[in-house]
């Protein structure tokens, strides 16, 4: 697998990962982990999208502090789309983000949350301007361990019981300035990559 160091920010993990020879590395990968019970893989593939999503999108300082602690394991990740009335149609979300002007105000709630209720770090989608369409969407990075206004739950499923599945609830939830991931690039494609 790729090579990780303490060095830089934590891309150097996916340089060494989505080279030429990456599709067969990642086949090799999800090969493995396919021999343990199908619903191990969001155990291990949730965290690895977030920090992609980091790698792809994120500041400098948003890479430096998560991308390393959610490769290496020693943080769980989640990402946060669904909500009660918005699934496929996602742009249907009716989560919101208030720029406070030192912080975020998050309100709203997500269903159908893999790791929801064990999560360190979790990317959160809400409308800073919903009239604005997907333009007025950005994602946020959220600490349900660390943060006030954070309230989870698990949601009772009739399989994939080793992947939970859960609720996250936001209530007037400060979000620190910079943990927003690139405002201007909320795209199709950045929701392909979870
Ligand atoms: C175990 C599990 C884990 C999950 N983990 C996460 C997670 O970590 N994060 C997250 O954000 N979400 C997660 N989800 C939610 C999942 O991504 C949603 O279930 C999905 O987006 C579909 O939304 P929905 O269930 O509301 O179905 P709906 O949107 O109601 O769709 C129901 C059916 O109608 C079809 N359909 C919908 N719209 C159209 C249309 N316009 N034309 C034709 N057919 C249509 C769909 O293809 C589908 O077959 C998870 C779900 C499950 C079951």
């Amino acid at each position: 697998m790729s090579i990780i160091s303490r060095k830089g920010n934590g891309a150097n993990v996916f340089e060494s990962q989505y080279r030429e020879d990456a599709p067969r590395r990642r086949a090799n990968a999800h090969q493995t982990v396919s021999r343990f019970p199908r619903e191990t893989r969001p155990r291990y593939a949730v965290p690895k999208s977030n920090a992609f999503t980091l790698y792809k999108y994120g500041s400098d300082a948003l890479k430096q502090k998560y991308i390393f602690k959610l490769v290496t394991a020693d943080y769980i990740g989640a990402f946060a789309i669904t909500e009660p009335d918005a699934g496929s149609d996602v742009m249907a979300m009716s989560s919101t983000a208030q720029d406070e002007g030192d912080h975020w105000l998050l309100n709203g709630s997500k269903t159908w949350i893999s790791n929801a209720d064990v999560a360190d770090v979790v990317i959160y989608y809400a409308y800073t301007d919903k009239g604005k369409g997907s333009k007025g969407l950005s994602a946020f990075v959220i600490e349900p361990k660390r943060f006030n206004g954070i309230k989870t739950s698990v949601l009772e499923k009739m399989g994939s019981h080793s992947s939970p599945t859960g609720e996250i609830f936001l209530t007037n939830t400060k979000v620190p300035k910079e943990n927003i991931i690139r405002p201007d690039l909320c795209s199709k494609q950045q929701f392909r990559n979870h």
